[in-house]
């Protein structure tokens, strides 16, 4: 059994979300929206010395990063993120460009942009579009001496999974246990009175095509840790929740959408 599939919907449980929930589909994703339509949302005090955002050849662009690229050191290298930020997640800007062109899609939101080509099973845009949408939403999910969890947010987690350690735990078994590459998120379902749920999703696979409302999200694909960690996951899994998740944004994407 997957660890974190006492946690996670299953997978029937899924496909009745998403049927459920289209109606609010809209606003499942108005929050998610901000991370890529607002650079304002990313302006801490630490957020100096970052590029520019790079716009590529098409309406999909490379948002700079929110932070200086050695402000997660040493939990995650400056070497890391540049090569993480700068060629991969630049690349899957690139891709998506580049297969928009001829997919006849006319969307110009990245997040309709991955709704569209997921409904049309257009794969390869699919799997970049969302790519870059995860990642835009991965470095607003950390930040330099992060891992406080607000009152609130206690409350919540403490409402819905027992208590704060267990969601990190339970947020931890997903990471960890997601077999290859993917991601492991929180999210509120607004088809369940907007309960906070931890998931863990395949490859680019990502909650905004199921009707639930990213909050916070760990890459665990290969790169984003293997030239610090090796393939240790689990170490660096534990130093991303324990000091760099935001959950101060997670709470304000919750209260964004609500
Ligand atoms: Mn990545």
């Amino acid at each position: 059994m997957h660890p974190c599939s006492s946690s996670c919907l299953p997978r029937r449980e899924f496909l009745k979300t998403v049927a459920a929930s289209m109606a609010v589909a809209t606003v499942a994703t108005t929050a998610a929206a901000a991370t890529v339509a607002a650079p304002g949302l990313a302006s801490p005090a630490h957020a100096q010395n970052t590029t520019q955002n790079v716009s590529q050849d098409g309406p999909v662009v490379l948002p700079a990063l929110p932070y200086a690229p050695n402000a997660l050191e040493p939990v995650i290298s400056a070497n890391t993120l540049g090569f993480h930020h700068g060629k991969h997640h630049a690349g899957y800007v690139t891709n998506a460009n580049r297969l928009l062109k001829d997919s006849g899609i006319t969307a110009t939101s990245l997040e309709e942009i991955v709704k569209v080509s997921a409904t049309q099973k257009k794969q390869a845009l699919f799997n970049n579009a969302a790519q870059v949408y995860n990642h835009n939403l991965y470095w607003q999910s950390l930040t330099p001496g992060g891992g406080a969890i607000p009152p609130k947010m206690a409350e919540l987690l403490t409402r819905d999974f027992g208590s704060v350690d267990a969601a990190k735990k339970a947020l931890a078994d997903c990471a960890v246990g997601r077999f290859a590459s993917g991601w492991a998120w929180l999210v509120a379902d607004p088809a369940a009175n907007g309960a906070l749920k931890i998931m863990d999703t395949m490859n680019a696979d990502t909650p905004l095509t199921m009707g639930l409302t990213p909050l916070l999200v760990i890459d665990v694909w290969e790169h984003a840790y293997y030239l610090d960690y090796q393939n240790k996951r689990a170490d660096h899994v534990a130093a991303v929740i324990d000091k760099l998740l935001d959950w101060n944004a997670a709470l304000a994407r919750l209260e964004q959408a609500a």
